[in-house]
């Protein structure tokens, strides 16, 4: 079953992804070469703290840390850690807030210093797959018009789907119904309403579809330890169409400008 969220509610969304915009905002300014993911997981927590969030990965499932940090050929859950960013990483931040039992989620991708033209390219595809994702998140439409929308942008730009990780409904819980799988045809699923809040994320890589996970049960790398990337906005479908939460109006996109 999808909540149908009301105005009221889809606000106290927002709320709490204005948060995650915030930091979003502060940890692409801090990214460069020699800083940590786990010094970005700091700014990240206090940061959330200082605008009276609680950071919503931290403890989820016995999550580590504020920020999931996933570097290179790491998809998704990387684990913040000391080692410095080097020149010519990539590295992808994402981010959870809980404000007065909401939630917001999203993520971006960054290049560290300068990086390759293939890491640009997936950046761009990535975030091209993503607009589609939500460009497709109509009411009146179905659940897997996004799935297929994601696919096809994908496709386009030579990137693959990692097929493991896909959205997923977000509200009173960090991950509700229903999973948004980031391929596959369209007209499937549940029909789209207004009032249905839904992270989309593709998650794509420059080679393999197939991910595996490391020693420390979270990161997440492709096999064939191929590039990844991941962008991930917080949107509402509205009877105007959809309206990216984790966007807020008026405010900067985050993400390497490519
Ligand atoms: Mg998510």
């Amino acid at each position: 079953m999808i909540p149908i969220r009301s105005a009221t509610e889809i606000d106290s969304i927002r709320a709490a992804c204005a948060i995650v915009h915030k930091v979003q905002l502060v940890l692409e300014a801090a990214v460069a070469p020699g800083v940590s993911t786990q010094d970005l997981d700091e700014l990240a927590e206090a940061t959330i703290r200082d605008h009276g969030g609680i950071p919503a990965f931290k403890g989820y499932h016995g999550f580590p840390a504020s920020i999931c940090a996933s570097i290179n050929a790491e998809a998704v859950h990387g684990f913040p850690r000391a080692a410095p960013l080097l020149d010519g990483d990539v590295v992808c931040v994402d981010v959870g807030v809980r404000l007065d039992g909401w939630y917001g989620d999203g993520a971006f991708t960054i290049g560290v210093g300068t990086i390759s033209e293939a890491a640009r390219g997936l950046l761009a595809t990535t975030r091209a797959a993503l607009d589609a994702g939500i460009e497709a998140s109509v009411a009146g439409g179905r659940l897997t018009d996004i799935s297929h929308a994601v696919e096809l942008a994908a496709i386009a730009g030579g990137a693959t789907v990692i097929r493991e990780y896909g959205g997923h409904g977000i509200g009173r819980g960090l991950h509700e119904d229903p999973h948004i799988l980031n391929y596959g045809p369209p007209d499937r699923g549940p029909r789209l309403k207004a009032g249905h809040v839904f992270a989309i994320e593709p998650i794509l890589s420059l080679g393999s579809a197939d991910v595996e996970v490391a020693a420390d049960g979270w990161t997440t790398i492709t096999t064939d330890c191929s590039l990844a990337a991941h962008f991930e906005h917080t949107v509402a479908l509205t009877a105007d169409g959809p309206c990216i939460l984790t966007l807020p109006a008026g405010q900067p996109a985050v993400g390497v400008p490519v």
